[in-house]
């Protein structure tokens, strides 16, 4: 495990599929560790929080290449000057996510998008107008009130009024409606 960048920790095994975003899920890590930080040193105590505003900037779209550099110089710092093992141990998942799937870091950074369509701000829900039946559910759930559309014609979504609930495409019996 630790040849791959990982450690035994509890004993636990987590299994994740391309549904997970794993720059989500390094921030996952990271918000415990934020948590549990006893605040004796900064390296833990400051470098994780600043980890952890790096990886949100690229969940938010706003990441750059440079970041994911400053992300990596910042990982090693943390783990050779963090005085006891959960600091040290702290940047492993953000290390191992960007070596085993940097192409996902990328599609962030470079392509503005969420591979596994779980960070909401790189998220677009459309309608396809030629799957659309015009039944008008997707627009009665809609809690944001960001589909028009008239009976029988195909529906569109307002992406300034949309807040990225899913709610349109769980309810559309017709696969009209896709994320990306
Ligand atoms: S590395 Fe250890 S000592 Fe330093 S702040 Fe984190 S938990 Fe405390
Ligand atoms: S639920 Fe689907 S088929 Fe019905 S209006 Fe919305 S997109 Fe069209
Ligand atoms: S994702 Fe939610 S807010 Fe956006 S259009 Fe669909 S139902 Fe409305």
């Amino acid at each position: 495990l630790g040849a791959i960048g990982s450690m035994m920790g509890s004993g636990g095994l987590i299994v994740m599929d391309e549904d997970n975003c794993m720059v989500d899920i390094a921030k996952f890590f990271l918000e415990f560790i934020i948590d549990e930080s006893c605040g004796k040193c900064s390296p833990c105590r400051i470098g994780t929080k600043r980890l952890y505003d790096l990886l949100c900037k690229i969940t938010d779209g706003k990441g750059t290449l440079e970041d994911l550099s400053t992300i990596e110089e910042l990982c090693e710092h943390i783990k050779s000057s963090a005085l006891c093992g959960l600091g040290q141990t702290a940047p492993n998942p953000v290390l191992s996510t960007l070596k085993h799937f940097r192409e996902e870091y990328l599609a962030h950074v470079v392509e503005k998008r969420c591979p596994a369509g779980v960070c909401k701000n790189l998220l677009h829900f459309v309608i396809d107008p030629g799957k659309c039946k015009g039944c008008t559910l997707c627009a009665k759930n809609c809690p944001a009130d960001a589909i028009m559309g008239a009976v029988k014609a195909p529906h569109v979504i307002d992406p300034n009024k949309c807040i990225k609930c899913g709610a349109c495409m769980d309810n559309c019996r017709f696969g009209a409606i896709s994320k990306h």
